[in-house]
């Protein structure tokens, strides 16, 4: 990465993260994927009791590495949601126990320049987490997740986030997975389900994000 970039993002992610700030969440910025982790561990993890903890599909968050660090550490009870070889009706219950977790991560589909968040989800474990149940959420997010307003996170979302997500997915049937446009569908795999603005964290820092100065998710 060219350094004026670099130094470009900063400032964005800087300016971002004040706006968070005075929307209660508490903010970190990273300038790598290795840094958030860092963070994580020195600045976050040291302030909480945590005995159990989940987490919400989030290709930012595993590119961290925290779920390797959090699956050594014998002293926390890690609730695997998305572990293929189980029953769909297990995924659903684990799911639905990781929403009493004492820490729960994930990422956003997009942050605001305002400082608010922008998520849509399929099944809605990631943005239930987000809004209540959880203890302490940690949300990771990369830098080009940032946008203007809500109206440009949703326009986003739509147009790029969530066509792309349904690509991910083998074997998924919706419309945008042979078109890569939205067709607002009727599909069973629709993936575009709930939408969540995240305004303001309630109770006060009780969402902790990290803003990463790297490209990443979807
Ligand atoms: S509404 Fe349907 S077509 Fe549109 S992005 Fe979501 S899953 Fe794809």
């Amino acid at each position: 990465m060219q350094e004026y970039e670099s130094r470009f993002w900063q400032l964005r992610l800087e300016h971002c993260k004040k706006a968070l700030e005075n929307n209660n969440f508490e903010v970190f910025v990273a300038q790598t994927f290795a840094e958030a982790k860092i963070i994580f561990k020195r600045e976050i993890l040291p302030s909480l009791i945590v005995k159990t903890a989940s987490w919400g599909d989030s290709l930012t968050l595993y590119e961290t590495g925290i779920l390797e660090f959090l699956k050594q550490n014998q002293s926390i009870d890690l609730i695997e949601t998305f572990a293929k070889d189980l029953p769909r009706g297990e995924i659903l219950e684990r799911r639905r126990q990781a929403l009493l977790v004492d820490l729960f991560f994930t990422g956003s589909n997009a942050v605001t320049e305002t400082g608010k968040l922008v998520n849509l989800d399929m099944v809605g474990n990631r943005v239930g987490a987000i809004t209540f149940g959880p203890k302490n959420v940690v949300l990771l997010i990369s830098r080009n997740k940032l946008v203007k307003d809500v109206e440009k996170g949703m326009e986003r979302i739509k147009a790029h986030a969530a066509p792309l997500n349904a690509i991910r997915h083998e074997g998924w049937k919706t419309p945008c997975v042979k078109t890569s446009l939205c067709m607002d569908c009727n599909s069973p795999d629709r993936i575009c389900n709930t939408w969540v603005i995240t305004e303001k964290s309630y109770p006060r820092h009780r969402i902790k994000i990290i803003l990463i100065n790297q490209d990443g998710g979807l």
